[in-house]
């Protein structure tokens, strides 16, 4: 297993998230089982069952036993190519299919919350002062990605006479857990010796701590154009926050970057009986939670039971920009998707309105033999006339085809 993920982390093929997820599933869902068995002795009919009564009897999603499913089926790729086996004993079996299907009544209600969010959110973070952090997440970013951003991810970029703001996204934040220092990972025990979490471990090797890392895969590095008047939004704030970090109570916690992070914890609040507070958290990382609790806190204010999350804000983003017609290209650049992904996440946002994202192109199809008749503009255009109904055709079109 560990000659597996070594390899697959030698060839750079993993990004750094990957490499923690891989090794705690290893360590947490296979060598427990597998653990003391040799190769040779796995067979298909104990892997099917590993794969389709031990894992979901233990509680594991779908995407956590495909992970398990992708680790294990490459350790034992590396034991045939070696030799060491000579079948593949998980030949047949399929892992779950990972990745959640959005419906297409998923599709619409964020397409409902698009609506109510690009009314009334910015204005609650505004009352709150978070414009700057919530903007970028109706623009699409992860929130890892948003509270990882330092005074350097604001960049003005020139080339000729032309001018773009830019917010360059290169890495995130991350809480990295903390090592045992108690022993090996004992397998048939399915712990460390001190039998706890790495928080609780008698004898830590590391702590927990927070770390600026690679963003999430290599197209994930990106610069996406902001315009002016956001643009004036974000320094405003990176003016702000630099003014924090002369305050005398400004304690960021240590690591490259850490000290110039844009979305902080803020001044301390007073005590309850009215006296300051002990320890300072000003210009600390802000926790997820944190972060989410604000975002549920603004949208209860205007809409009840959302059900929205931080991440959700990303997929309106998505709907939105397609429905504004952005290509291919402008979506990778702008989501930091990979290439491979691309296609599926287009078509699962799209799903019930190609027609729609066809029309200009047929109609120009339909120009070529039948070209639309000149119509003189309309006398006084009435704002408040009744658009036909989306199945009617249009008045024009009727009197055309008689
Ligand atoms: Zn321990």
């Amino acid at each position: 297993m560990a000659t597996w993920l070594e390899t697959k982390n030698d060839d750079g093929d993993l990004a750094w998230q990957s490499y923690r997820m891989y090794d705690s599933r290893i360590r947490q869902h296979i060598l427990p089982v597998f653990g003391d068995e040799p190769v040779r002795t796995l067979t298909y009919p104990k892997l099917r069952t590993f794969f389709k009564d031990t894992l979901p009897g233990k509680g594991l999603g779908d995407s956590s036993i495909r992970q398990v499913h992708i680790a294990l089926k490459g350790a034992l790729n590396v034991a045939q190519r070696d030799g060491i086996i000579l079948a593949h004993p998980m030949v047949g079996i399929k892992a779950p299919d990972g990745r959640k299907k959005r419906t297409t009544e998923e599709v619409k209600e964020l397409r409902q919350a698009a609506k109510y969010l690009n009314r009334y959110l910015l204005a609650e973070a505004e009352k709150i002062g978070e414009s700057a952090r919530w903007l970028l997440a109706m623009v699409g970013i992860r929130q890892s990605e948003v509270l990882g951003m330092t005074d350097d991810s604001l960049v003005t970029r020139r080339s000729g006479n032309t001018r773009t703001r830019r917010v360059v996204i290169s890495h995130q934040l991350a809480r990295v857990a903390g090592e045992h220092g108690c022993g090996e990972w004992d397998a048939k025990l399915g712990a460390f010796p001190c039998g706890r979490k790495t928080r609780g471990c008698t004898n830590p090797k590391s702590e927990a701590y927070w770390a600026l890392v690679k963003t999430k895969s290599e197209s994930g590095v990106r610069e996406i154009v902001i315009p002016e008047h956001v643009w004036q939004v974000l320094v405003t704030h990176r003016a702000a926050q630099s003014k924090l970090r002369q305050d005398p109570l400004f304690n960021p916690v240590a690591g490259e970057g850490l000290d110039k992070l844009l979305f902080t914890v803020g001044p301390p609040t007073l005590r309850k009986d009215g006296n300051p507070r002990t320890k300072s958290y000003l210009g600390q990382p802000r926790y997820g939670q944190r972060d989410r609790e604000q975002l549920y806190g603004m949208i209860e204010a205007f809409k009840k039971d959302s059900g929205l999350t931080v991440h959700s804000l990303r997929h309106v983003a998505t709907t939105m920009l397609i429905e504004a017609g952005a290509s291919r290209e402008s979506l990778v650049a702008t989501m930091g998707w990979s290439e491979k992904g691309a296609d599926q996440q287009i078509a699962t946002y799209s799903h019930n309105d190609r027609a729609k994202r066809a029309a200009g192109d047929v109609s120009v199809f339909f120009d070529m033999f039948h070209p639309a008749p000149v119509v003189a503009p309309h006398q006084n255009d009435d704002p408040t006339e009744v658009v036909p109904d989306d199945d009617e055709p249009p008045a024009s079109l009727q009197t055309v085809s008689r």
